[in-house]
């Protein structure tokens, strides 16, 4: 463990060591810190703000493998696992820190709002089925005699038979709580402003006014980790993609079921009466605005279920998903750079990935066993220097 005497702006010594350090308190580098802490790691969270107020304040939390599409292979696999392993954490938390964190589960409907989406289904259901899911096909006409709320120009839908979901902002308040159970300090309104090096090997990071030092330190700071990085020459490839939601208030509507179409989806939350409608995926960097385009994409998605009309807006979200180059989340070690490791990228699925990443982020920094997945995810494919991207530039 290294030992530092430092003296901050304001002349008082600080002495601010830890074994780990994580960048980042949205659900990616909570849960990280959490599975540390429980091992007994003495772990400190550094945050710019409060935990859980990007990304992982959406409100759906979808933990669904069909909905979006959580493609093939490895991936797949990912979020099966990641989804097994999610329950059992929320379980764990929920006992030691007495928050409900709004797991409920519904049947899904991937609905077609045209004949070509209606091909596009058809074609991905013979796909489920060689994968076991628990899915079958509905015509138009079924689905009106399953539910009246659908609308009559649909085009069919898959079924899935038990979706789960939650409320992110719960699962943050939860882990947060276990973080302190389990004694490690979370430091919030301290904004990392840079790396601290000897060498080839990162000792800490510095904030405004501190320096904190650690054995390994970890970035999990979404899409803003491509920024600390550019002070080593490197460019991580990483990048926002904004989504809008809407939450509307339904106390007279109960909407039994999850609804998802190419453009989005709708899920109740039955716990506060309320249906959430996600989301836009805007390739406009860092900007988050609520935009009457975004608003009109989203009307259009609840147009499935026409009654929802009547029911009043509640509030509305925009956050930056940390979307890596081709969707998969980038973990471990930083190559050439000794005490550095990531866990970022996890784009669209990163409430569902977040506790199988954390446990394989933490059994790699503890020199575990990070299972057959791990390889699959490396950051070195997401890494280059920033020398050869501008060359590639130019070219
Ligand atoms: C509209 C929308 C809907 C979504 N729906 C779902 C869904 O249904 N299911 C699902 O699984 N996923 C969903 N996602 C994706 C999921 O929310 C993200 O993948 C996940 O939240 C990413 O978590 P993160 O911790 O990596 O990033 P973030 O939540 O963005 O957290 C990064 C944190 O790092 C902090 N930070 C950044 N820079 C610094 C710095 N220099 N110093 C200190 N702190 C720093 C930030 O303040 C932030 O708190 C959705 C995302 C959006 C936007």
């Amino acid at each position: 463990m290294l030992e530092f005497l430092l003296t901050n702006v304001r002349g008082i010594p600080m002495k601010k060591t830890s074994d780990i350090l994580v960048v980042g308190a949205g659900v990616v580098g909570a849960m990280l810190t959490y599975h540390l802490a429980k091992q007994g790691c003495n772990v400190r969270l550094i945050e710019r703000t409060q935990p859980g107020t990007e990304a992982s304040g959406a409100y759906a939390g979808l933990l669904t493998t069909v909905a979006e599409g959580s493609g093939q292979g490895p991936y797949l696999e990912l979020s099966k696992q990641a989804l097994n392993t999610l329950l059992d954490t929320v379980d764990t938390l929920q006992e030691e820190t007495g928050i409900d964190v709004g797991l409920e589960h519904h049947p899904l409907y991937r609905v077609a709002t045209n004949a070509e989406e209606r091909e596009s289904l058809l074609h991905s259901i013979n796909i489920l089925k060689k994968q076991d899911s628990d899915t079958s096909w509905c015509e138009a006409n079924d689905l009106l005699q399953e539910s009246k709320l659908f609308s009559p120009r649909l085009f069919g839908a898959i079924r899935s038979n038990k979706e789960y979901h939650l409320t992110p902002s719960l699962l943050l308040k939860a882990i947060i709580k276990g973080i302190e159970q389990h004694d490690s300090i979370i430091t919030t309104d301290a904004r990392v402003t840079g790396l601290l090096k000897e060498g080839k090997r990162i000792v800490g990071v510095s904030t405004e006014y501190d320096h904190y030092f650690a054995d390994q330190v970890v970035l999990a700071s979404g899409s803003w980790t491509p920024e600390l990085l550019k002070t080593l020459n490197l460019n991580l490839r990483v990048k926002p993609i904004a989504g809008q939601m809407l939450k509307i208030s339904t106390p007279d509507l109960q909407l039994p079921f999850i609804v998802n179409t190419p453009r989005g989806y709708l899920v109740p939350k039955l716990f506060e009466q309320s249906v959430v409608i996600g989301a836009t995926q805007e390739d406009k960097g860092f900007k988050k605005e609520i935009t009457m385009a975004g608003i009109t994409h989203l009307i259009r998605v609840m147009s499935t279920i026409p009654s929802l009309v009547h029911s009043s807006l509640h509030s509305t979200f925009v956050g930056l998903r940390p979307t890596s180059f081709d969707g998969m989340p980038l973990l471990g070690p930083v190559p050439d750079w000794e005490g550095l490791t990531l866990s970022t990228g996890h784009s669209q699925h990163g409430i569902l990935l977040s506790d199988l990443t954390a446990r394989m982020v933490s059994a790699s920094l503890l020199g575990r066993d990070t299972g057959d997945l791990w390889q699959h995810f490396l950051v070195d494919r997401g890494l280059q220097s920033l020398t050869e991207q501008s060359m590639e530039v130019n070219i």
